[in-house]
C-alpha cells in the first residue's frame, strides 16, 4: 500500500508546488506507515525530487502526455493508483488538478478532498483540515472512503526538506486516450503564469486605461512577477480575462501580492485571501483593501510605482 503523489512540471521543470506536496505526503506517510511515491509524467529532470523523500520515483514519458489533458491523465493516474495500492493520492490545487480530481475521483470511487490545509488530525476515522468560503472559514472533514484523493491549498502546508535515496523506475502505460485531443497551448498573457507565481503584481480600475500598464509591467518584470487586475480590468477588455482574480476569476495564493488601484470588494478579496503578504497602494486610505493589507502605501499608483521599481532595481543592483 502506498501513498501516490502526482509531481507537476512544466517545460522539463518540476513545479515548487511538487516540492510542498512530497513535504505533506512524507509527513503522511509517516502517520500511516506507508510507501511514499511520487509519479512524473514527461519530467526528465527529477534529481531534485529526492530532497523530499519519497521511497520510490515512478517516470513515465510518453508522447500522447506532452500536453495536460485531464481524460488521460486520470486514466493513467488510476492506473498507476490500482498497480501500486494507493490509498492516498496527493494532488495539487492547480487548475488542472481540480478538472483531474473530480475525473479520478470516479474513475477509482474515491473521496476527493480539495482545499487541504493541513495533515488529518486523526487517522481512524480519517479527519481531515481543509479551507471553505473563499478562505473565509475552516471545516474538518471526516473521510469514509478507503481512498482518498487529497488536493493541497498552496502555501499551506510548507516545504521541507527530508533527503531519501528512492529507487527509479520508468514505466510504460498503455491507456486508453480520450476522445479529446490537446493539440497546443499559449500562455495568454506575460510569462509568468498566476498560477505558478511567487509574486503577483495587480491592478485595478484605478489605473485609468490600458495604456498606463506599462508601469505595472514594469513592476513585475523587476519583481519576476505575473501580473492579474480586477473584474472590471478584464470586463472592459483593458486585460485579458485569464488575469482576472477573484470570485468569480483566479484565485491566486502567492507568497506577495501587491495591489495597486483596487479598491478591494469583498469578491476581490475572496481570491487573494489565502496570498501571505499583501501589499496596497491606493489614493483613498478609506479603501476596504487596506483592512486586509500587510502594508500599505496611501498614494497615486502614478508616482508611486514607478519610483517603488526604481527603488527596487537598484537594491537589486546592488545586491546581485
Ligand atoms: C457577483 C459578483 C462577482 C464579482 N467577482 C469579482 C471578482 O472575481 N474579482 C473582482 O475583482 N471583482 C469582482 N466583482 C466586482 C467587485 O464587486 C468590484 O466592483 C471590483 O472588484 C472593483 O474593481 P476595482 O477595485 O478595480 O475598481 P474600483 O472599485 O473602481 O476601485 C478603484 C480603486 O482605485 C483607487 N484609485 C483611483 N485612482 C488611483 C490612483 N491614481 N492611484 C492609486 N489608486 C487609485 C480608488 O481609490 C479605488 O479604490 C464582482 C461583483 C459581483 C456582483
Amino acid at each position: 500500500m502506498s501513498i501516490l503523489v502526482y509531481i507537476e512540471s512544466n517545460e522539463n521543470q518540476i513545479k515548487k508546488s511538487s516540492f510542498e506536496l512530497l513535504s505533506y505526503a512524507k509527513e503522511l506517510s509517516k502517520k500511516l506507515s506507508l510507501e511514499l511515491i511520487a509519479l512524473v509524467i514527461n519530467c526528465t529532470n527529477i534529481s531534485t525530487l529526492q530532497d523530499f523523500g519519497p521511497d520510490k520515483i515512478l517516470s513515465i514519458n510518453q508522447t500522447k502526455l506532452n500536453l495536460f489533458n485531464a481524460q488521460n491523465y486520470a486514466e493513467l493516474i488510476s492506473n498507476v493508483s490500482k498497480s501500486t495500492g494507493a490509498k492516498n493520492i496527493i494532488i495539487s490545487d492547480s487548475v488542472n488538478c481540480k478538472y483531474l480530481g473530480s475525473l479520478l475521483s470516479v474513475k477509482i470511487n474515491a473521496a476527493f478532498i480539495s482545499n487541504v490545509v493541513s495533515i488529518p488530525s486523526s487517522t481512524t476515522p480519517f479527519i481531515v483540515k481543509r479551507s471553505t468560503f473563499s478562505n473565509k472559514a475552516f471545516c474538518d472533514i471526516k473521510v469514509n472512503s478507503d481512498i482518498k484523493i487529497l488536493s493541497i491549498s498552496k502555501n499551506s502546508f510548507g516545504v521541507n526538506k527530508n533527503k531519501s535515496e528512492p529507487i527509479i523506475e520508468s514505466i510504460e502505460n498503455d491507456f486508453i486516450e480520450s476522445r479529446i485531443v490537446c493539440e497546443s497551448v499559449e500562455l495568454s498573457s506575460g510569462s509568468v503564469s498566476i498560477e505558478d507565481a511567487d509574486i503577483v503584481v495587480s491592478a485595478g480600475r484605478g489605473m485609468k486605461g490600458p495604456e498606463n500598464w506599462n508601469i505595472i509591467e514594469d513592476l513585475a518584470n523587476t519583481l519576476k512577477a505575473a501580473t492579474a487586475c480586477s473584474k472590471p480590468v478584464s470586463d472592459l477588455g483593458w486585460r485579458p480575462h485569464s488575469e482576472h482574480v477573484g470570485q468569480t476569476g483566479k484565485p491566486v495564493s502567492t507568497n506577495l501580492y501587491i495591489a495597486i488601484g483596487i479598491s478591494g470588494a469583498i469578491q476581490h478579496l475572496a481570491g487573494v485571501s489565502s496570498s501571505k503578504v499583501k501589499v496596497v497602494i491606493n489614493t483613498d486610505p478609506e479603501a476596504p483593501f487596506f483592512k486586509v493589507a500587510d502594508y500599505g502605501i496611501v498614494g497615486d499608483a502614478f508616482e508611486v510605482v514607478p519610483k517603488l521599481n526604481e527603488k527596487l532595481k537598484a537594491f537589486q543592483a546592488e545586491n546581485n
